[in-house]
C-alpha cells in the first residue's frame, strides 16, 4: 500500500512551518507499514493529478500569494475535477483562501483565487492572532474513527472532540451558505472572528486558519486525511491504533491552558 502526498509549494508558503504537516502524514503512514512518497511541487513543476492522494497546501503572506497565483490557476481546471472526485487536500490559511473567489488584500488589491469554493475573504484592519481551539463540526466528528491510540477506542472520554492550534492571519473568510465550516470557534477568531466559524470542509477538501503544527497536534485529523485517501484509492480504510498517549496529553493541555473565551 503507498500513498502519494503532493506537497504545493513548499518553498513558499510554509508559514510556521507547515511542511511539518507532510511529515506528520508521511511518519503516522510509515508507523503502519504504508510506503509514503512525498512530492514537492513549485513553480511550473509538474503535477499528476491521477496519481495525487493527497495535496497540502500551506499558508503565505500576501506578496507569496500574488507570487504563485497564476501558476495555481493554470491548475485550476484539474484541481478542480480531481476535488470533485474525491480528492484529499488540506489547505491552510493562505492556501485555503486561494481556493475561494478572491482575496482582497488590506490595499485594496482583489488577488483571484481559483472559485472552486464559494468563499471570498477580506483583508480585515487588525491581525487575528493567537490560540485557536475549535469544536470540530457534528457531521464530521462521525467520519473520525477516533483510533489513534491503543487503548481509547471504548472510552468516550479520551475522544478528542477538538482541534487546536495557532492563526495569523488578517484575510476575513466568508462561507457561502452551502458551505460546512471544519468547526465552531471555542477560542481564537477562526473565518472571521464575526460568525464563530472556523474553516471549511467541502468533499474531502480541509480549509482552515490553523497553522504549523497542525497535524501533530490533531492525530486524530492527520488520521482522518490518511483514511480518505486510503478509502478514496480502494485500499483499507481502517487503520491501526498508534500509541498517541503524548499527542493526546499535548492535545489537552493546550486546551486546559487556553480554555474557552466564548
Ligand atoms: N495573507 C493572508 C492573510 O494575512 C494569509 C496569511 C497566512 O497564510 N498566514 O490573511
Amino acid at each position: 500500500m503507498k500513498l502519494i502526498i503532493y506537497h504545493l509549494y513548499p518553498d513558499l508558503l510554509d508559514l510556521y512551518g507547515d511542511r511539518g504537516n507532510v511529515l506528520a502524514l508521511a511518519a503516522r503512514c510509515r508507523w503502519r507499514g504504508i510506503d509514503v512518497d512525498i512530492r514537492k511541487v513549485s513553480l511550473g513543476d509538474p503535477i499528476d493529478f491521477a496519481e495525487a492522494n493527497i495535496i497540502v497546501l500551506g499558508g503565505g503572506s500576501d506578496r507569496e500569494q500574488s507570487i504563485l497565483v497564476d501558476d495555481l490557476s493554470s491548475r485550476g481546471t484539474e484541481l478542480k475535477d480531481a476535488i470533485e472526485d474525491g480528492l484529499v487536500l488540506l489547505t491552510i490559511c493562505g492556501g485555503y483562501q486561494l481556493l475561494g473567489q478572491y482575496y482582497q488584500t488590506g490595499e485594496g488589491k482583489k488577488i483571484p483565487g481559483l472559485g472552486i469554493l464559494d468563499l471570498y475573504t477580506v483583508a480585515g484592519n487588525k491581525r487575528l492572532i493567537g490560540n485557536v481551539i475549535i469544536d470540530i463540526e457534528s457531521g464530521l466528528k462521525k467520519n473520525i474513527s477516533w483510533n489513534y491510540s491503543s487503548n481509547v477506542d471504548e472510552d468516550s472520554s479520551q475522544r478528542l472532540n477538538t482541534l487546536v492550534g495557532f492563526e495569523n492571519h488578517s484575510g476575513k473568510t466568508y462561507l457561502g451558505s452551502k458551505l460546512k465550516p471544519l468547526g465552531k470557534v471555542l477560542r481564537g477568531y477562526g473565518n472571521n472572528g464575526e460568525d464563530n466559524r472556523e474553516g471549511v470542509r467541502y468533499k474531502n477538501v480541509f480549509g482552515t486558519y490553523l497553522h504549523g503544527p497542525l497535524l501533530p497536534k490533531n492525530p486524530h485529523m492527520a488520521d482522518l486525511l490518511i483514511e480518505l485517501a486510503l478509502e478514496r484509492s480502494g485500499n483499507v480504510s481502517k487503520l491501526l491504533p498508534l500509541g498517541d498517549n503524548i499527542e493526546v496529553v499535548a492535545h489537552k493541555a493546550i486546551i486546559e491552558r487556553f480554555g474557552s473565551n466564548r
